[in-house]
Formats: structure tokens, sequence, C-alpha cells
């Protein structure tokens, strides 16, 4: 024990203990024997002290040409890629994906990082004509203060990137809250940007649990935005304990890919392997639900069963691994429930539904078929590699479905009839439509997140993430020499 590395808070530029005294472990998932450090159990008084940091760093930030806080970011996007094959198989051990997708949660981060430090150099508000002669009128973007960052860790440096960089571009300062179960990743994320350069007190980082840590950071009237994102209810409750601040919220899906009778089937089998059990499911976008036309129902469940039985669950860090482990014992647990409750409802379990008699959080990839809308492992999110087949007799029937959920967050439709395709565009209630492709895989430069209880006032990456970030200023610069009344002075 004594040979695993405690790791700090980063406040104020300095790494420090947090006041608690305690500590908490970060374990494989995969071994959960194997503990990969101790992390800071953060409370009030040190987010308070991050605040303080932030508030005094907020002033130069602020005031920082934005070119130049892009270049630190061009510096901290190359030492991402330097070191992506470590942080990766660090990500692995940390959280369970396997390591090809631990590298493109890498990637992500190196994508966001340097589209942000572009934006440096843009960050464009707008001109537009004065209705007054002589008269100049035009927008700029102002940064917004202080800004809580609160994240989930199923993508533990892509999503904290997207977040942290955003805020950065924009002259904000940041208090990072990372997931407790990814605060490796993020550890070695703000290390980066340290030895980027960033200057002190500009980021902090504050792990420990949500409930304290969080809230308070939530509820702290310094802090003029929260960027959230994470579970619904978690979401829920920040919203409505923040008090008179900007909320973005980003939370879960129940993600659906329609396959019509036309479709190409092998095309459609590779994106519901990829949507349903990629990190084993543990995705915001991950594809749950698959609405089939009747008319190919019974080929492609068929296909997919032959498919499902071939993925082997095992260690990301393992070439031959198809399907990690779930985060923790809570969310195996969570799947196994899942799994009794889909017999229990009375769909048809076609192949899975069990934990292997492995070590480490496994849960088997998971099939049923027949579902009926209402069910709830149709409706709810399970976050775990449990697929469910609705059928449906038509296309209509095939939009309603995929609406009847309370998220709206991705979704995929697999056709070659371009005009149902063009019409899923238009009448699927979500924020990402993918067509014949399957229900993830965003770039950072195009708007990701949701609609419905899945996202509110909140879009990450592209010009919508600098939005999130930065308020509006109006300026109006009057060189006529005279006092003139806008509506009242009309000549
Ligand atoms: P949680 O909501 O449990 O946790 C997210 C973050 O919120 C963590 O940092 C957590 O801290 C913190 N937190 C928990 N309680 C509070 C609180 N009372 N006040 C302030 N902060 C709090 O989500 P998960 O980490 O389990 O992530 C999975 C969820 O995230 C899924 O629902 C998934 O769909 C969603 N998600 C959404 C995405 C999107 O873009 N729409 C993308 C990725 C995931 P701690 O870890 O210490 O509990």
């Amino acid at each position: 024990m004594s040979s695993i590395k405690n790791f700090k808070l980063y406040i104020n530029g300095e790494w420090v203990e947090s006041a608690s005294g305690e500590t908490f472990p970060s374990d494989n998932p995969a071994k959960p024997k194997q503990i990969l450090g101790f992390f800071q159990k953060g409370n009030k008084e040190d987010i308070n002290k991050a605040v303080d940091a932030a508030e005094k760093a907020f002033q130069q930030w602020s005031q920082t040409p934005a070119p130049k806080r892009g270049s630190i970011l061009l510096i901290a996007a190359q030492l991402l890629r330097e070191n992506k094959e470590t942080l990766a198989r660090e990500m692995t051990m940390e959280m369970g994906k396997v390591l090809a997708e631990s590298k493109g949660d890498v990637q992500e981060a190196i994508d966001i990082t340097e589209y942000m430090a572009g934006e440096g150099r843009r960050l464009s508000g707008n001109t537009t004509p004065s209705e007054l002669r002589k008269k100049f009128a035009m927008t700029i973007r102002m940064p917004i203060g202080i800004c809580g960052l609160i994240t989930p860790w199923n993508f533990p440096m892509a999503i904290p990137a997207w977040k942290i960089m955003s805020a950065l571009i924009c002259g904000n300062a940041v208090i990072f809250k990372p997931s407790s179960d990814t605060p490796f990743c993020a550890t070695r994320l703000v290390k980066t940007l340290e030895r980027a350069g960033l200057p002190r007190g500009v980021l902090n980082m504050v792990t420990g649990p949500g409930d304290t840590a969080g809230m308070t950071l939530v509820r702290h009237r310094k802090i003029r935005a929260i960027s959230f994102t994470g579970h619904k209810d978690t979401g829920a409750y920040i919203l409505k304990e923040a008090g008179l601040k900007r909320v973005g919220l980003e939370m879960g899906g129940k993600n659906g890919i329609i396959i019509m009778d036309d479709a190409n089937l092998d095309l459609a089998l590779d994106g519901v392997i990829w949507g349903g059990y990629g990190t084993t499911g543990q995705r915001c976008t991950a594809a749950s639900r698959v609405i089939v036309h009747e008319k190919i129902k019974q080929k492609f469940e068929t296909m997919l069963v032959n498919r499902v039985r071939r993925l082997k669950l095992g260690d990301g860090l393992k070439p031959d691994t198809d399907v990690g482990p779930l985060i923790n014992k809570t969310a195996q647990e969570k799947s196994a429930r899942y799994a009794q409750l889909g017999k229990d409802e009375g769909a048809r379990l076609l192949i899975g539904g069990k934990k292997p008699k492995m070590d480490g959080f496994f849960f088997e990839p998971t099939l049923f078929t027949d579902c009926a809308v209402d069910m709830r492992i149709a409706q709810e999110e399970i976050f775990g590699p449990i697929v469910s087949i609705i059928p449906v007799k038509n296309f209509n029937e095939a939009i309603e479905t995929i609406n009847s959920i309370e998220y709206g967050l991705s979704s995929a439709i697999y056709t070659n009839d371009v005009s149902k395709a063009f019409e899923a565009i238009t009448r699927i209630e979500a924020g990402l439509t993918y067509i014949n492709s399957s229900t993830i895989g965003s770039e950072v430069h195009l708007p990701f997140g949701g609609i419905k209880n899945t996202g509110i006032g909140a879009r990450e990456g592209g010009i919508e993430g600098i939005n999130e970030f930065s308020e509006i200023k109006t300026v109006y610069i009057d060189y006529s020499g005279k006092l003139q009344r806008a509506q009242i002075d009309l000549d």
C-alpha cells in the first residue's frame, strides 16, 4: 500500500493536500484490487481557496490577448499528442475502455484543444449597421468570470477538455471538479496545462465527492457559470441549487437506431455493435434501442446474435478484447437488475444477461428482442452493455418509437431511401442524427448536445462551445459629435 502514490489538489498553481485530511482510492475496474492512486477528498474549504485563487487570476487572464491564451493551448495540445499512448493506457487502467477507444478519447482532447487554440484568433462578435448616421454598432465577446466545471467519468479526458479549453480561451478562470471514478486522468490533463505554461490560479482542480466539493461549487456565489455533464438526476439537483448563475447541463440518453427494410444490413450490424457495446454501453450516445422494421427483424436478429456471441470480454489493454468492464460494482449491479427487469417485463432474452465468472466489474453483452416501446428497459438509461430490439411495422411507427423517450441526445437511421432519410432528420427529436452511421462519433468543430431531458442551455464544441463560456457585450460608438437619440432622431 505504501508505494501507491498520493495525488493532490491543484490550487493557485500549487499541488496541495485537502483541508479534509482525507483521501479516496481510484482502482482498475478490470482488476479492482489494483489501486492506481489515492486522491484528495476536497471539501468546502478547498473550493473556497480555489475560488479566491481564481478570482485573482481572472483579473490578468481575462485581459491576456486571446491569441496568446490560444498559444498556451497549442502547447498543451502538442504535449497531449506526445503523451497520447501513455495517457490512453492510463485511461484504460482507470476506467476500463479498450485501448483504441481510450486513444480516441485522448485524440478528442487534442482536437478540441487545437480547435479552441485557433478560436483565440477569432472569438468573433458582429458588426452591423447602426440606424443612425455616424454611429458604429458591434458586439464583442467577454468572459463570464469564474466557471465551475463538473464532469463524468466515461470520457475522462475528452469531456473535461471540451469544457476547460472552451472556458479558458474565452478568458474565464476555472475550477474543475472531475468524477471521483477518474481523478487520475483528470490530474494528467491538469498537469499538461500546467506544463504548457498556464498562469497560476487560472485553472484549479478540486477532486472529491460530488455532494460536498461539487455542491459547494454549484452554490458558490462567486461562481458565475456551472457547466455540468452527468446523470439527469444530478443535473436536475444542480439546476435547483445553483441560484442566479448560468447553468449548462448535458445529461443522459436512450438513443435509438432505426433500421428500415431497405437498409444495408451489414452496415447496420456494424453500427449497432459499435453503438450498443462500445465502451461497454457506457456512453451518453450509446445505441441501447434498435428499432427494426418487422420485414427484416428475424434476419437481423440472427446476424446480431452471431456477432454479439463473438464479442470478447476482458481487460481493455489486451489487444483481443472487444468489450471492457463496467466502471464499478454499482454499475455492474445496475446492469444485472435491468437484465432481470427485461425478463420480468416479458422481453425475450436472445443472449447474455449475466455477470460472467471473471474478476472485475464485467457484464455479458446482452440482447433483448420483442421489446414493447414502454418497457423500462426500452425507456430508461442503463449505461451498460444491454440492447433492446423493438420491432415496428413502418416508417411512421419507427419515428414515433424513437421519439417516445424523455431524452433527446443522439439517433440514427439506416435506409437507402433518401426521402425517408430527410424526413427522419426533421422529425427525430434529438440533438444529433446520423444517416447510415451509428449514434456516436462527434467532431469537435460541430456542436454536441441534446434536447428534452438530455440537455439544457448548452452545446459543446464548435462555436456553440464558445457561446456557453462567453457573454456578449453590445457596443455603440457615436462619432457624430451630437446627441443622437435612437428611435427618436430618425433622419
Ligand atoms: P453523475 O451525475 O453521477 O456524476 C457526474 C459528476 O457530477 C461527477 O463529477 C460527480 O461527482 C458530480 N456530482 C455528483 N453529485 C453531485 C452534486 N450533488 N453536486 C455537484 N456535483 C455532483 O454521472 P456519472 O459520472 O455517473 O456519468 C454518467 C452520466 O453522464 C450518464 O447519465 C451519461 O449519460 C451522462 N453523460 C452525458 C453526456 C452528454 O454529453 N450528454 C456525456 C457523457 C455522460 P462524483 O463522481 O464525486 O460523484
